[in-house]
């Protein structure tokens, strides 16, 4: 069962199931649900692991969480990995330093770890609008990745309609045109003028909004979201990096039950938070190490306990996913560690004067498991030219990890980084990086420039990206965005009353 992280009002229920809490991932208070205990992973767990595949693995930690999701349900959602570059190693560990290996996260449809969660998420939270007989809609904000990947899981997905806010000029032209091509009729894109924070918090007023959820259900539809303020992407996002080890074993690198570092570049600490319950559930990561770039909000927390929006201002860098300030998931570790009523209390601060500040046994608690580094964007491109020349090619968000790796590895241990994205949808940051310029290349010359130099594949689905139509083009203030819903599902409406 679910809980809450800043305590139940009175009028939600207690505990609530998955189902429940993927539908209505809003709890009590503005807060998340989190689930109650979490299982636990035992010697044998790994070494029966090391017989089974990626999807097989899933299923049994699924399993272990008792989630009231049919096992019919689960195997197909878990099905989706097959449509993946390797059906069989949906996230491959590659070894590019004698302790270094990178767990790439990247490669289904949207080209970002995003889908990792969403592709089954989307796959269960349709079945379960259908089994309901309810209408949902999903409102996702994106700093880039997260809104290519729901449009995707849910593109022409019943019951479902999604509405994906994007900040404009904030995402790569691969990452826009993946979103504005999108013909599914069930999907409506906004640009947001702003940036991701405006997008989100944009998000977060309509969630929390009654008027618009009593509009809404006027029409009989429900809210949802599907950022990883959603526990059911969470879900997923434990089982990767428990996979990760489960590779080092059979690549025999590591020895069973020997302890490995983890390396996350982070923004809403979904990633993060997925490796702090894997850890909590028996795996033995010796620390989680967060990569910041220049909006190092996360670096600050985990250094000095301090949690301080006052003098910050959103800085744009070359690793848009990571351009936040306010990180939604850190919010579960405070509740995990520190229990409802101070998280209530830390969240509060943080809304009303714009700061947190732990107390130093809090911090000591959070340094158990939490090591944090930033680097700016041009020791970034540094690592993308370094390993490029050296034959492996990591996005600027992946590069990030690097500064974590050379300042945080304390102990000689193997290091798994997760690798976020792929380089296809950061290219002329790549270029620039490898031509080491600053000239402005775009998207396409970009991409078809390193696809000659360094003889790499684009994948179809991204050169296809240019050749296809724009649908959504509008770019709209925060003001203009409850309006602009209604009218798409007053389209959708008309078209289905037909
Ligand atoms: C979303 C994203 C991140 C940040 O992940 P969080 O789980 O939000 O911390 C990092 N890199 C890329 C490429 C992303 O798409």
């Amino acid at each position: 069962m679910f809980i809450e992280t800043r305590g139940n009002d009175g009028i939600k229920p207690q505990k609530v199931p998955f189902s429940y809490a993927i539908l209505h991932p809003s709890a009590s208070f503005g807060g998340l649900y989190v689930p109650e205990t979490l299982p636990k992973l035992d010697a044998h767990f790994f070494e029966n692991a090391a017989k089974k595949s990626y999807k097989e693995i899933t299923l049994d930690i699924l399993n272990l969480f008792q989630i009231d999701i049919e096992k019919e349900v689960m195997q197909k959602a878990v099905a989706l990995y097959d449509a993946f570059d390797d059906a069989h190693e949906p996230t491959p560990l590659v070894q590019i330093e004698d302790d270094l290996f990178v767990n790439e996260l990247y490669h289904g449809p949207t080209r970002a770890f995003k889908d990792m969660a969403l592709q089954p998420f989307g796959y269960i939270l349709s079945h379960l609008a259908q089994k309901l007989n309810e209408k949902y809609l999903i409102l996702a904000a994106t700093s880039g990745d997260t809104g290519p990947a729901t449009l995707d899981t849910f593109a022409n997905k019943p019951n479902i309609n999604v509405v994906c806010l994007y900040p404009d000029g904030g995402t790569s032209d691969v990452q826009r045109l993946q979103m504005t091509t999108q013909t599914s009729t069930n999907v409506k894109v906004l640009g947001i003028h702003g940036n991701f924070d405006d997008a989100q918090s944009a998000l977060k007023t309509l969630l929390a909004s009654s008027t618009f959820k009593e509009a809404l259900e006027a029409k009989e539809i429900k809210l949802s979201a599907a950022n990883s303020v959603n526990f059911g992407r969470i879900i997923f996002q434990i089982i990767y990096h428990i996979y990760a080890y489960i590779a080092l074993l059979k690549q025999e690198k590591i020895k069973n039950g020997h302890p490995f570092y983890t390396i996350i570049p982070s923004g809403n600490f979904g990633n993060a938070l997925g490796a702090y319950y894997a850890k909590k559930m028996g795996l033995p990561i010796e620390k989680i190490l967060i990569a910041s770039n220049i909006n190092n909000i996360l670096t600050d927390l985990i250094t000095t306990g301090v949690y301080d929006l006052r003098h910050r201002h959103l800085l744009q860098t070359t690793s848009p996913a990571m351009d936040i300030l306010i990180s939604s998931n850190v919010e579960r570790v405070l509740f995990d560690k520190f229990g409802a009523s101070r998280t209530k209390a830390c969240m509060e601060a943080l809304k009303e004067e714009k700061i947190y500040t732990l107390n130093a046994d809090e911090l000591a608690l959070l340094r158990e498991d939490f090591e944090a580094v930033y680097c700016d964007d041009s020791f970034g491109k540094e690592q993308i030219h370094h390993y490029a020349n050296k034959g492996y090619i990591m996005d600027p968000h992946t590069a990030t990890c690097l500064k974590a790796y050379q300042a945080l590895k304390a102990k000689p241990l193997p290091c798994v980084l997760c690798s976020t994205a792929e380089w296809t949808k950061f290219a002329p940051t790549m270029m620039n990086a490898l031509n080491q310029d600053t000239k402005k290349y775009s998207d396409k010359e970009a991409l078809v420039g390193i696809e000659h130099s360094l003889h790499v594949k684009i994948p179809a689905s991204i050169h296809a990206l240019f050749n296809q139509p724009v649908i959504h083009d509008k770019v709209v203030h925060k003001e203009a965005i409850e309006a602009e819903i209604f009218e798409f599902l007053n389209l959708t409406c008309k078209k289905e009353c037909k």
